[in-house]
């Protein structure tokens, strides 16, 4: 007889997920969790990041606001009152997440869970046998070692930090680096984003990373590409970067959102048979199975998409098929993704690229407009969209969006495409006027063809 069925290591989005499944179908199921409940997602990613970039965005709205008739000065604002709310409102979900658990009546254990065999877990001297382990410990930020790089900080310190940084250093080009630059512009730092290639977010469309580079600049940030970090060290006032093209600049902080890696450090994994890809990934088969049987892995930790609604998804479809009797697998194609930059990103299936590798001739539509809302605000923002078809079925195969709500916007395209619509489809859909959304169903002239 084992302890439990289940034993989940790490209490994020997809262990408490699959904790909670697995419950549900009539598992013994437990969880370890040494740090906070919840995962990144809840502590030192979305849903924090996502209340920053509220605040980020009421700076620009102040001065929006007087074309439509609001007098007065913009407010001034307070770091510390944003972080303690926040810090309250994090504290709420924790406890939360700890009831949900309770509530599917599964174990919590607080404390490191170290892997002692295939069937056994120790945490804090007490060992816990189990018929299947599921790795869920997400991932960790990366920085690259470099004179002065324990100066810099990560996303898992920025949320919290004692004093407001007013000159702001971001390296990176990717998610945490742009949002960041958003949210720290937006609450009036003077943000400096820097980028070692020609231009950031890659892997999103071609159009969507010129598009943002250029509202980004705009907004504010001084966004520099083909340059790096040679090193840091303290200086009179502040840190002083030294940069690769010889510059320096002087910051009070420097926030490196140089990638994620999986966070295994102290699992013991040597002291079983799981395989670590050369991106050091767990490796899993498409049930999340590891090259140890009775060991599973998902979400962060195995590196496919790393987002929670996906980490959700995997959560749930272990969990449904180890416990639950059902053969559910999550489809990986037409995930939609949102970067929460000022104006946000929504994307959803191939970029350009990957869709003409793939279906062969394509035919892209594309709209540049001011939204409605900065012809009187007066603000120089503008919105892209773009929808890529596949020639020979019509189906849209690519859609995205640089602009005011691309993210709310995108959820419901992802759902037509996942449908299949195709182009007819969204040409017979009637707009919802006056959106911006309604550009998506107008789109009636080809911007190029193959
Ligand atoms: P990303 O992998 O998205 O981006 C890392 C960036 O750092 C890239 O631009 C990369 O450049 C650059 N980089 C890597 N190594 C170095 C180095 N040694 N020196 C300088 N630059 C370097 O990682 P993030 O940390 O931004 O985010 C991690 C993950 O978290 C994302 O992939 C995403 O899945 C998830 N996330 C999702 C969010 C959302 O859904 N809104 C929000 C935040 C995070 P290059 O392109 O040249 O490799």
């Amino acid at each position: 007889m084992q302890d439990y069925d289940l034993f989940v290591i790490g209490a994020g989005s997809g262990g408490v997920r699959a904790a909670r499944m697995a419950a549900g179908f009539g598992a013994k199921v437990a969880v370890a969790e040494d740090r906070y409940m919840g995962g990144t997602c809840v502590n030192v990613g979305c849903v924090p990041k996502k209340l920053y970039v509220y605040a980020a965005e009421f700076g620009k709205a102040f001065k929006d606001a007087r074309n439509f008739g609001w007098d007065g000065g913009t407010p001034a604002f307070d770091w510390a009152t944003l972080r303690d709310n926040k810090k309250a409102e994090i504290s709420r979900l924790n406890v939360v997440y700890e009831n949900v658990l309770a509530g599917a009546k599964a174990d919590v254990i607080k404390g490191r869970a170290t892997i002692v065999d295939a069937h056994t877990v120790a945490v804090g001297g007490q060992h816990y046998t189990a018929g299947k382990i599921l790795i869920a410990t997400g991932g960790w930020p990366h920085i690259p070692e470099f004179p002065g790089s324990d100066l810099a900080i990560s996303s898992n310190e920025v949320f919290d930090l004692a004093q407001f940084p007013r000159r702001l250093a971001i390296v990176g080009g990717g998610y945490i680096s742009v949002e960041f630059a958003g949210i720290f512009n937006g609450l009036g730092a003077k943000v400096t984003q820097l980028y070692r290639g020609p231009l950031f977010l890659r892997g999103f469309d071609a159009d969507i990373r010129a598009h943002a580079a250029q509202e980004i600049s705009k907004s504010g940030v001084d966004l520099r590409f083909e340059v790096n970090v040679q090193s840091i060290a303290v200086g009179r006032d502040g840190l002083q970067v030294l940069l690769t093209d010889g510059a320096i600049i002087e910051v009070d902080a420097v926030l490196y959102a140089t990638g994620r890696k999986a966070n295994l450090e102290g699992l013991g994994l040597e002291n079983v048979n799981v395989e670590i890809s050369d991106a050091g990934n767990i490796v899993v088969d498409t049930d999340y199975c590891t090259s140890e049987p009775s060991i599973f892995a998902l979400g962060d930790v195995v590196g496919r998409m790393e987002l929670t609604p996906v980490a959700l998804a995997e959560g749930m479809a272990f969990a449904r098929r180890q416990f639950g009797g059902r053969d559910d697998r999550v489809d990986y194609e037409f995930i939609p993704t949102a970067v929460f930059c000022q104006p946000n990103i929504g994307t959803v299936g191939y970029t350009e690229d990957e869709a003409r590798a793939k279906f062969g001739r394509l035919r892209v539509f594309k709209s540049t407009f001011r939204p409605m809302k900065h012809t009187l605000s007066g603000r120089d923002e503008k919105t892209f969209m773009k929808l890529i078809v596949d020639r020979t079925s019509d189906r849209v195969v690519g859609v995205h969006m640089m602009g005011p709500d691309a993210g709310e916007i995108m959820q419901g395209i992802a759902i037509a495409m996942r449908a299949g619509a195709t182009k007819a489809v969204f040409d017979s859909t009637i707009g919802i006027h006056p959106t911006a959304a309604e550009e998506f169903v107008t789109m009636r002239d080809v911007w190029r063809e193959d």
